[in-house]
């Protein structure tokens, strides 16, 4: 599904990033956009001095522009957008070095919170998160997230396999990620190959800068190279920080890892 607003989002992200990082590859989820006679007003140029006061990781100093992938996926969570669960629609920008997804933001466009309307979470391996207040979950349940609108009978039975306390179903990667980062929920559980790299890159860059984990339901991690496929085919599993990430793949049943690494 696609609307007016993915394709604008897209436009506006790709395009500032490209005037300001020419030589950096840059993959957006509604394929190539035509970026000539794009609105000056819609190219953003402003920086946020809170991040760049920080220092840099030394890993990152040297990294050519080349080495750099950026995975953008301008609307995450259409389906909810069009239903009206807008809390749950973010804009995913994931930075990747290599195959390795290291940073990225999450920013919630229809966040209403003490009057503060919008949010930008962000995260850099080495460095943190910011942006919002994490919490851990509580330790005396097991809350799985999964998705609202993609569920089949496979989807299904790897959370109950999990023996969970509750099942939250919400829409979008980067909507379940923040709830493993705000202590809403233990464990991401998708065991379907319905999400793509612009889905997955920046929530994971952002859940494993603050302690968590985010993998495919083999407990493998994907890989963010440019040229890389865009499915990721064997499903979704991240856990909040302080779970064991891999004894809930374990934990999962062994013909569900089988029927999901032949896809
Ligand atoms: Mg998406
Ligand atoms: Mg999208």
């Amino acid at each position: 599904m696609q609307t007016e607003a993915d394709r604008s989002a897209q436009k506006s992200i790709i395009a500032s990033l490209t005037r300001k990082f020419p030589n950096v590859k840059v993959v957006g989820e509604e394929g190539s956009s035509d970026l000539s006679n794009i609105r000056d007003d819609w190219i953003v140029n402003d920086y946020s001095d809170a991040i760049l006061s920080k220092i840099c990781p030394q890993e990152y100093v040297n990294i050519k522009d080349e080495d750099f992938t950026v995975w953008v996926d301008p609307l995450d969570g259409t389906s909810e957008y069009t239903q009206g669960f807008v809390e749950h629609v973010t804009v995913l920008i994931g930075i990747a070095i290599k195959e390795k997804a290291v940073g990225g933001v999450i920013h919630q466009p229809f966040y209403k919170c003490n009057g503060e309307e919008g949010r930008t979470i962000w995260g850099l391996k080495g460095l943190g998160v910011g942006g919002f207040v994490p919490n851990d979950p509580p330790s005396d349940k097991f809350i799985l997230t999964t998705t609202r609108s993609h569920s089949t009978e496979v989807v299904q039975k790897a959370l109950d396999a999990l023996n969970p306390t509750e099942i939250l179903r919400v829409g979008g990667a980067g909507y379940k990620v923040l709830q493993l980062l705000e202590g809403k929920a233990h464990a991401y559980v998708f065991a379907s190959p319905g999400c793509k790299k612009w889905d997955t890159c920046a929530p994971e860059a952002i859940l494993e800068a603050h302690g968590g984990v985010l993998t495919d339901i083999l407990g493998d991690h994907y890989t963010y190279e440019s040229g890389v496929s865009f499915p990721n085919k064997r499903g979704v599993l991240a856990s909040a920080k302080g779970q064991s990430h891999k004894q809930i793949v374990e934990n999962l049943p062994t013909e569900i890892k089988e029927y999901l690494s032949k896809m």
